[in-house]
């Protein structure tokens, strides 16, 4: 099952690999685009939906 994460500035993620990979992406971007943010693993994975 494929995972999906919508950032609160719009950005999204759909993943076909599933929730961890989905959570990976969502890191890379919240490092890259929000830097300071601090959101842990758990956080970020209870907002990722299936799809
Ligand atoms: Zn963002």
């Amino acid at each position: 099952m494929g995972a999906m994460n919508v950032c609160s500035c719009g950005w999204t993620i759909v993943s076909p690999l599933g929730a961890e990979d989905c959570v990976k992406h969502t890191m890379i971007h919240l490092r890259d685009s929000h830097p300071g943010t601090i959101i842990t693993h758990d956080e970020i994975l209870a907002h990722t939906k299936p799809v």
